[in-house]
């Protein structure tokens, strides 16, 4: 093992690391757990190339304490772990399959600590490979087998995130207000039909100019150049395109008063948390507003197979939202700063009840 990897893995702040070299494919698989202490670990499997395999398994790290927190935020009994599959070179075809199947054994073995399901990089076609061979996947229904898209509660939590949000800035509903939407694929394209329902005007703005004229062109609202999204004047800033938006350099020419959206990793680094405090902008923290997905998978879990109570349970997010931006604004902090005490609290009592036991 190289050292950079060895150093790594002694430097983590998490329960361990699982490495496994895939010499037939030159791949290196790295399964970060992070903290069990909600319950067995579940979060996605990355597969893309890196610089260095190192690399690969520091991203993993990052995203597993990322799974604790948005477990913990919301209080469901989950751990947090994260994989990434640091390949070489693009894989298709069989070498792609061999590799899944693989991987899905390396799982299986582990007797159910660490169960997982898509990420960047990871197809539902890849998950019907590795289903072969673990049943530690979420996100599949219990009955029917079929793999569920995480998107619609996604997007659907994010709704009520802001809207509680909203009710928290504003004193208001969405309904007037205007939301600039970056990004309208899988998430932000719901979202836009959703804030239109509620009777927000909606501006909408992504890369890719023919997503963004479509969303826009449904709900009757404009589009705004990709270039423009920071400087435009907006009440709600809902990011659900890339990660580290919220940075040094957009954050002074933000026009709005609260930001939003499913967007994962959305502060470059955690000096923009203050940087939005200071400039009065409240900031929905992402691993809380964007779990809508998470929530549905962990409720799949427990035996709920409903759709209809599933989207309900949404709500939920809403409801964290609101008490964390209750709880910044009491002591006027950044919203960053009281949901990470809040998932200190949760990991603390369950600490403690442990040890009652
Ligand atoms: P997606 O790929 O379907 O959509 C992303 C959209 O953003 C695309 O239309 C793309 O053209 C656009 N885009 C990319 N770069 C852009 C830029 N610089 N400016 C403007 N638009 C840009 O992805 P998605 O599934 O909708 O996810 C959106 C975000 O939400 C991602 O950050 C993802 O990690 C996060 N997220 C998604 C889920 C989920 O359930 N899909 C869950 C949690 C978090």
């Amino acid at each position: 093992m190289s050292n950079g990897i060895s150093r790594r893995i002694e430097a983590f702040d998490g329960v361990g690391v699982i490495t496994r070299y895939d010499r037939p494919t030159g791949t290196w698989i790295f399964i970060c757990i992070h903290d069990d202490t909600l319950g067995s670990t579940t979060g996605g499997t990355r597969m893309r190339q890196y610089p260095e395999p190192a690399d690969g398994l520091t991203d993993a790290m990052r995203l597993a304490r990322g799974m604790t927190h948005k477990w913990a935020a919301l209080g469901l009994p989950f751990g947090g772990a994260k994989a990434v599959l640091a390949t070489s070179r693009p894989l298709v075809g069989e070498e792609r399959t061999g590799l899944l199947e693989r991987y899905g054994r390396l799982i299986e073995s582990l007797g159910g600590i660490f169960a997982t399901g898509e990420d960047l990089g990871t197809t539902p076609e890849d998950f019907a490979i590795i289903t072969g061979q673990t049943s530690f996947v979420h996100g599949i229904h219990p009955e029917t087998r079929e793999k569920i898209d995480p998107g619609p509660f996604t997007a659907r939590g994010v709704f009520h995130g802001m809207q509680a949000a909203v009710g928290e800035v504003f004193d208001g509903g969405l309904e007037g207000r205007t939301v600039m939407v970056q990004g309208a694929g899988h998430v932000g394209g719901r979202l836009v039909d959703l804030l239109h329902e509620a009777g927000a005007s909606v501006l909408v703005t992504d890369i890719d100019g023919d997503a963004a004229e479509s969303a826009a062109a449904r709900v009757g609202g404009a589009t705004v150049p990709a270039e423009d999204a920071y400087a435009t004047d907006c009440d709600v800033y809902a990011p659900c395109a890339i990660g580290a938006t919220l940075n040094a350099e957009t954050i002074p020419l933000l026009r709005c008063r609260l930001v939003a959206g499913s967007a994962n990793n959305q502060l470059a680094e955690p000096e923009d948390a203050d940087r939005l405090h200071d400039r009065g902008i409240i900031y929905a923290p992402d691993y809380i507003i964007n779990a809508g997905g998470a929530l549905a998978f962990a409720l799949l879990i427990g035996g709920e197979t409903e759709s209809e109570v599933l989207f309900t349970r949404m709500t939920d997010i809403g409801e964290t939202v609101a008490e964390v931006l209750r709880e910044a604004a009491r002591s006027d902090e950044s919203p960053v700063t009281a949901a990470g005490r809040r998932v200190e609290r949760t990991l603390q009592e369950a600490r403690g009840a442990s040890q009652d036991d």
